[in-house]
């Protein structure tokens, strides 16, 4: 018998998730993570008495979202706060209602009569499945296919940006836009954000679940997955192979190799796998001394195409008594996002728009913090990406070997294919289907 039942190389979101279930059914998990902290992309950063989110980190769906039924599973309900009113602002820094429900569509002051009626149309389509075959074409190429034009090709333009984290239309699968938009018409809920912030509200309680029968060991690499035969034996660290029965990989897909000689491996997912491309982009926080708006929903611009929001507006909690935190978020394309003066040249316009806007910012910033990030999302949603291209939670060949996180197969975008994931593989592992409540 070995010391432990399952081990999980990778501390993101997913694997504490799926950590956390497991060790709530009483098995017994060990985690490894290489950073000093687990949490991954969905580390909360705390400076000066302000939680900083690793970039705007709204859960899709919100309290029927897969992260929820996780929480539910380990036993914690906890409040998810809906977004307030969403506007765009226009190059005359008018704030232009910004729809988030069908509703929307009939007032927002972005639309032409006729693009209201085409709007709601289309959403009722969205809603029905009755998208037709769109694998095949880009959300440039859907919208020139169905005459989207004006008020309503702008809408969509910033829907693609802040659902698929693609700045590009041209790029942007419309078969993925059409499902995200299905299942939040399903669900009822767009986005939403923890009460009492990530910090408190998730990665706590995961981090606390995962203890209760498991040990999470920080600031160690695992070199690689020890295969034996066709099973994965354990995984390797400083040179010693750790065993347990279950192993579970919540790396990246791209950095699989890293860990796993792939050289003799015929899944041909892998080969795709390994050179996904992700989304990227900019993120800046606004660390405030008092208050700058008390809008607590979205807040778009159009050049650069970007998205910000007033988090402690949602979560006051998350910046110290009279203090607010403002962050905004631009999608780069990767392409783009490698090259350094093209990313700097984006952030000094957003800088430039988002300070223009907000006039108080330049006196009442306490402090500023800007992150350039090449993987945001594990995967962009184009065409060549979707899920039947992805990674099934397995290797074929390799038993009791399992892959999660957002560069799998799972459904939805960002950090949802993550949450799904560990649901997912939850259900191969214990052969138990998870109480539905999810969308
Ligand atoms: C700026 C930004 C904004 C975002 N906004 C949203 C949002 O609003 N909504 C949303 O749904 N999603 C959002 N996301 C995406 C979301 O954060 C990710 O989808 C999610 O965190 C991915 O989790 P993961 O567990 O799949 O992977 P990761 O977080 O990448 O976890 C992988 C872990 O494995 C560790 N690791 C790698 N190699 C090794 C090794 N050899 N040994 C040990 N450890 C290793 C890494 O250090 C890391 O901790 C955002 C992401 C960013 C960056």
């Amino acid at each position: 018998m070995y010391d432990y039942d399952v081990i999980i190389a990778g501390g993101g979101i997913a694997g504490l998730e799926l950590g956390a279930m497991l060790s709530h059914d009483g098995q017994r998990v060990l985690m490894i993570e290489q950073a000093g902290h687990v949490g991954g992309r969905s580390f909360v950063h705390t400076k000066d008495g302000f939680e900083l989110d690793n970039g705007i980190h709204l859960v899709r769906f919100g309290r029927k979202s897969a992260l929820a039924q996780v929480l539910r599973h380990i036993g914690k309900e906890i409040q998810f706060q809906p977004l307030g009113k969403s506007y765009l602002i226009d190059r005359n820094n008018e704030f232009i209602l910004f729809p988030t429900g069908p509703s929307g569509f009939l007032t927002s002051g972005l639309f032409r009569f006729p693009e209201r009626l085409k709007a709601l149309g289309i959403m009722l389509q969205f809603k029905r499945g009755q998208t037709g075959a769109l694998e095949r074409y880009t959300v440039e190429e859907w919208m020139q296919g169905a005459g989207i034009r004006g008020g309503l090709k702008r809408y969509f333009n910033l829907v693609c940006a802040s659902m698929l984290v693609c700045p590009l239309t041209s790029v942007a699968s419309a078969q993925a836009l059409a499902e995200n938009v299905n299942r939040v018409l399903k669900a009822g809920i767009s986005v939403e954000y923890p009460s009492h912030g990530w910090r408190k509200d998730i990665l706590d309680p995961l981090e606390d679940a995962l203890r209760k029968n498991g040990k999470i060991m920080t600031g160690t690499r695992v070199e690689s997955v020890a295969i034996e035969g066709n099973r994965a034996a354990g995984v390797r660290v400083n040179g010693t192979v750790l065993r347990a029965d279950t192993i579970i990989v919540d790396i990246p897909s791209q950095d699989i190799g890293k860990i796993l000689d792939v050289r003799g491996i015929r899944d041909e997912r892998l080969k795709t796998a390994l050179g996904l491309v992700p989304t990227s982009g900019i993120s800046i926080d606004y660390a405030i001394d008092g208050s700058i708006s008390d809008i607590s929903g979205l807040l778009y611009l159009e050049d650069p195409v970007s998205f910000g929001c007033i988090v402690s507006n949602l979560s006051p909690g998350i910046a110290p008594p009279g203090k607010s935190l403002l962050t905004w978020f631009c999608p780069v394309h990767n392409e783009e996002m490698k090259q350094k003066d093209k990313a700097s040249a984006y952030q000094r316009r957003l800088e430039s728009r988002i300070e223009t806007i907000f006039p108080s910012l330049k006196t009442k910033t306490l402090f500023k913090r800007v992150l350039n990030l090449n993987m945001v999302d594990g995967v962009e949603l184009n065409i060549g990406q979707l899920r039947d291209k992805r990674m099934d939670y397995g290797i074929q060949g390799i038993d009791n070997l399992y892959l999660i996180g957002d560069t799998t197969a799972a459904p939805g975008a960002g950090g949802d294919i993550a949450h799904e994931s560990s649901i997912e593989c939850y259900e191969r592992i214990t052969g138990r289907m998870h109480s539905a409540g999810n969308v």
